[in-house]
């Protein structure tokens, strides 16, 4: 894909909108960055040479002809959201190596949204269109990457359609997105796409390596990464999967029709908050799953921490084709109620109650 890439940007063939698909872990915005560098580098050789002053200041994330969007929410005391009030938290990811394909996990993070979602607002759009408007500082490309273009508002998509469509001379837009899904036909179909492949898991081992991560940590972010920089660093860092112990404890207790502990376990999961305890009752559907994958066999493809396998080896053959469809039911009905308000340990006991009974159940004769 690179050489493709830097062969059109080499014989000035590279379309003025390129796409790149896929999710934001897999680096896409590198590969925006490392175009952006090579058009305005000063001595290509053909690629950017790292070493004049152009390239520096690519390297401090300052160069004046790259302008970068992505999704923010509206900061205390401003009346609007537009990604100019956190170019600096921007640089500083830029600049740091340790966090090198970062995705908008990192990004909530870092601009500390809570629970809001980031977005790219019409307000963004129209700074694009102005700033694409003046002339280029250095007199050549001038280049904007969206990254995170998911997140582009559907009237925030529209108002660039027509820069998309006509834009100034020398003029690159590079857009990072997780997905096209939502994105208006009419801006995908001005843009030349790329799907962004997965790590593979060489360079996953080497980079978590060469940051200090040991062994077993390494091994549950292979397994469960799938290609994904941001999202094997996150596993790397956390010890266990939030929502085990309680999952693990809670299906014993369904397994042994132990009323008394059901009830304890019914006050742990009643003091998460909401947030929590949906969360939980998604990780148990995610278990529930891998079970059913374990069960059948194809050990390669459970995605799985170490712990976590350990404890499905064991518990696999209780969830079968007999009863996983129902168990996926109920859990998802009772993941709806604590969305709809019901009262979290009511829905605990409850399902509990269910789930007891469906662990009960013969596995299903297989049709002939
Ligand atoms: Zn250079």
């Amino acid at each position: 894909m690179w050489a493709r890439i830097r062969e059109q940007v080499q014989h000035g063939t590279l379309a003025h909108a390129q796409m790149f698909v896929g999710p934001l872990g897999r680096g896409g915005l590198q590969w925006a960055l490392d175009i952006a560098r090579t058009l305005h580098c000063e001595r290509p050789e053909p690629d950017a040479c790292n070493s004049c002053p152009s390239c520096r200041q690519h390297d401090a994330g300052q160069h004046p002809d790259l302008h970068s969007t992505f999704p923010v929410c509206k900061p205390a005391g401003k009346d609007h959201a537009i990604s100019e009030h956190f170019q600096g938290q921007w640089r500083a990811l830029i600049a740091d190596s340790a966090q090198a394909d970062f995705d908008l996990i990192d990004w909530r993070e870092k601009i500390a949204t809570g629970n809001k979602q980031p977005y790219i607002s019409v307000r963004e759009s129209t700074e694009i269109v102005r700033k694409l408007h003046l002339t280029a500082y250095a007199g050549g490309w001038k280049v904007l990457v969206i990254w995170g273009a998911q997140s582009l508002r559907i009237d925030a998509a529209n108002k660039l359609l027509k820069i998309l469509e006509e834009p100034p001379k020398k003029t690159l837009f590079l857009l990072i997105t997780t997905t096209t899904d939502g994105l208006p036909a009419t801006v995908i179909s001005r843009t030349q796409r790329w799907n962004v492949p997965p790590y593979d898991e060489a360079s996953i081992a080497q980079r978590l390596t060469a940051a200090g991560v040991a062994t077993a940590p390494l091994n549950d972010a292979l397994r469960l990464a799938d290609g994904d920089m941001a999202v094997a660093r996150r596993v790397a860092a956390s010890p266990a999967s939030a929502g085990f112990a309680l999952y693990v404890q809670w299906m014993r207790a369904c397994y042994g029709r132990a009323g008394q502990r059901i009830t304890e376990l019914a006050t742990d999961f009643h003091e998460l908050g909401r947030e929590e305890q949906k969360q939980f009752f998604d990780y148990a559907l995610h278990m529930t799953r891998q079970c059913i994958v374990a069960n059948y066999g194809a050990e390669s493809l459970v995605r799985l921490r170490e712990e976590e396998l350990a404890f499905a080896q064991k518990f696999a053959r209780f969830i079968h084709h007999g009863n996983v469809s129902q168990m996926r039911d109920e859990l998802e009905k009772a993941a709806a109620e604590i969305a709809g308000n019901v009262y979290g340990r009511t829905v605990f006991i409850d399902l509990s109650m269910r789930v007891q009974a469906l662990l009960h159940l013969p596995s299903a004769t297989p049709s002939p």
